[in-house]
């Protein structure tokens, strides 16, 4: 048996891309292991995007390649890599590859002298090689879950936030054919899979690389919710990550018109502060921002709002940060994944100065973080004496008790040892909250 091990860093991007590295290795014959010391062929799905993240390549390609005295080994890395990266590491794997080239693995691997016993696999289909640009979303994916996954329908993005190096690492939009995503989403919905998630850097500007050539993201969305009625199966799809510039009523108008399209709303802020939107490069105004919340509210009134916050982008000053406090406040949102700034390279603010003190940022995220509390457990109240349905995921850190997830993504969890619920759908009456989580009996 020869055996894979696969490490994905990074985002959920990395991750849905590594399922579908993990079946083109298995069609060629390799057997999986989360065992890196018993593989012979080590791969990294890696990410620029984050110092930390390349820190761990170098990390492991330098623990990887001692191994290589000792026994018959191939590494390779690919994912998400800045040009100048992937010059750095190349001397360092057998394989550097760009993921649109998955399709050409096996014949990547001949040509970098793959040596027995890797090379005593088999190849891929042929189908999968009939058009190499495009072959990579062809190929079907190993889900690493039976009951939730993550399908790409785009790749890329032309916002060029100034925080963010994804267009450098990832190169400009393009959408995959929305044949292939109503195709794959079929299959997924027909083997009762109960949480689909579009993923994308900017999944919302679906389409928008070939207008009047492709469907528009609500009129996805629209042909994701007719196929949801048509086969009667209960599903929540969901979608991350938007921009709130693409975030148009038509999009909203649909979700509401179907039961199966999740009604939860992730929109990043940023930057409660138009100065600092506007050095963030992020193409909306604080008042606009402010009239989608409006929309959303209006036309999908029980839908939850998560966002994205930076605090302590280059300049930001303490005035500027309440500014972000306040807008918080004004939008009761019902989770916020805030991040202290930090510079990443590749992007355009690397090479401004790094001006607001790790203690001050650390402090402004402290703040923060205590008003979220603040407006989560106000929200989750809200819940307690109601019945929710909710999506079993796991079980539950708390012994005897399995940890769930509302339709708008809030955890929840209860008392249970049924490890059959896992990946079903129940119905749960809240009892008790706490500001990010929830507490239920089963109904
Ligand atoms: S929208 Fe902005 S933050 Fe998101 S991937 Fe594009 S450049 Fe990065």
């Amino acid at each position: 048996m020869i055996k894979y091990c696969l490490l994905p860093l990074g985002c959920q991007m990395n991750k849905s891309d590594a399922e579908r590295i993990a079946s083109v290795l298995e069609a060629m014959g390799f057997i999986p292991t989360e065992v890196e010391e018993e593989a012979h062929l080590l791969g990294m799905v890696a990410c620029s995007v984050r110092q930390r993240s390349i820190n761990r390549v170098y990390s492991k390609i330098q623990k990887w390649n001692q191994w290589k005295d000792k026994r018959a080994l191939f590494t390779f890395i690919s994912g998400c890599l800045l040009p100048e990266d992937e010059v750095k590491l190349a001397p360092m794997f057998d394989l550097v590859f760009k993921i649109n080239e998955l399709p050409r693995l096996p014949e990547l691997m001949v040509q970098q002298g793959v040596s027995s016993p890797v090379a005593q696999c088999g190849q891929l289909p042929d189908s999968y090689q009939d058009d190499p640009e495009k072959g990579f979303w062809k190929i079907i994916p190993r889900y690493s879950s039976s009951f939730q996954a993550f399908v790409p329908i785009q790749n890329g993005c032309n916002k060029f936030c100034t925080f963010c190096a994804v267009p450098y690492t990832r190169g400009r939009e393009v959408s995959r054919p929305s044949a292939e995503i109503l195709q794959e989403i079929q299959v997924l919905i027909s083997q009762n899979y109960k949480s689909i998630t579009l993923l994308g850097q900017n999944v919302n500007s679906y389409g928008l690389d070939r207008v009047g050539q492709e469907l528009t993201f609500a009129q996805l969305l629209e042909k994701i919710g007719q196929m949801g009625q048509a086969l009667q199966k209960e599903f929540w799809l969901y979608f991350t990550s938007p921009h709130p510039a693409d975030m148009t009523p038509d999009v909203l108008e649909v979700i509401a018109r179907y039961p199966c399209l999740a009604k939860h709303i992730h929109l990043p802020l940023q930057a409660g502060d138009d100065d600092v939107l506007r050095r963030m490069n992020r193409s909306y105004t604080l008042a606009e921002y402010k009239e989608i919340v409006h929309n959303i509210r209006k036309i999908l009134p029980q839908a939850t709002i998560f966002t994205d916050i930076i605090v302590g982008f280059s300049g930001e000053t303490k005035e500027q940060f309440e500014h972000t406090r306040v807008a918080l406040q004004e939008f009761r949102f019902d989770m916020a994944y805030v991040a202290q700034y930090s510079p990443r390279p590749g992007a355009v603010s690397y090479q401004w100065p790094d001006d607001v003190s790790i203690e001050e940022k650390k402090q402004r995220f402290q703040q923060l973080t205590q008003d979220l509390k603040a407006v989560t457990l106000a929200n989750n109240q809200s819940m307690i004496g109601k019945i929710h349905r909710a999506l079993v995921e796991g079980t539950d850190r708390k012994a005897g008790y399995l940890a769930a997830r509302t339709e708008g993504l809030i955890p929840v969890h209860f008392p249970s040892l049924d490890s059959t619920l896992i990946g079903q759908f129940v119905n749960l009456q809240i009892d008790s909250v706490t500001p990010f989580a929830g507490a239920g009996i089963l109904m």
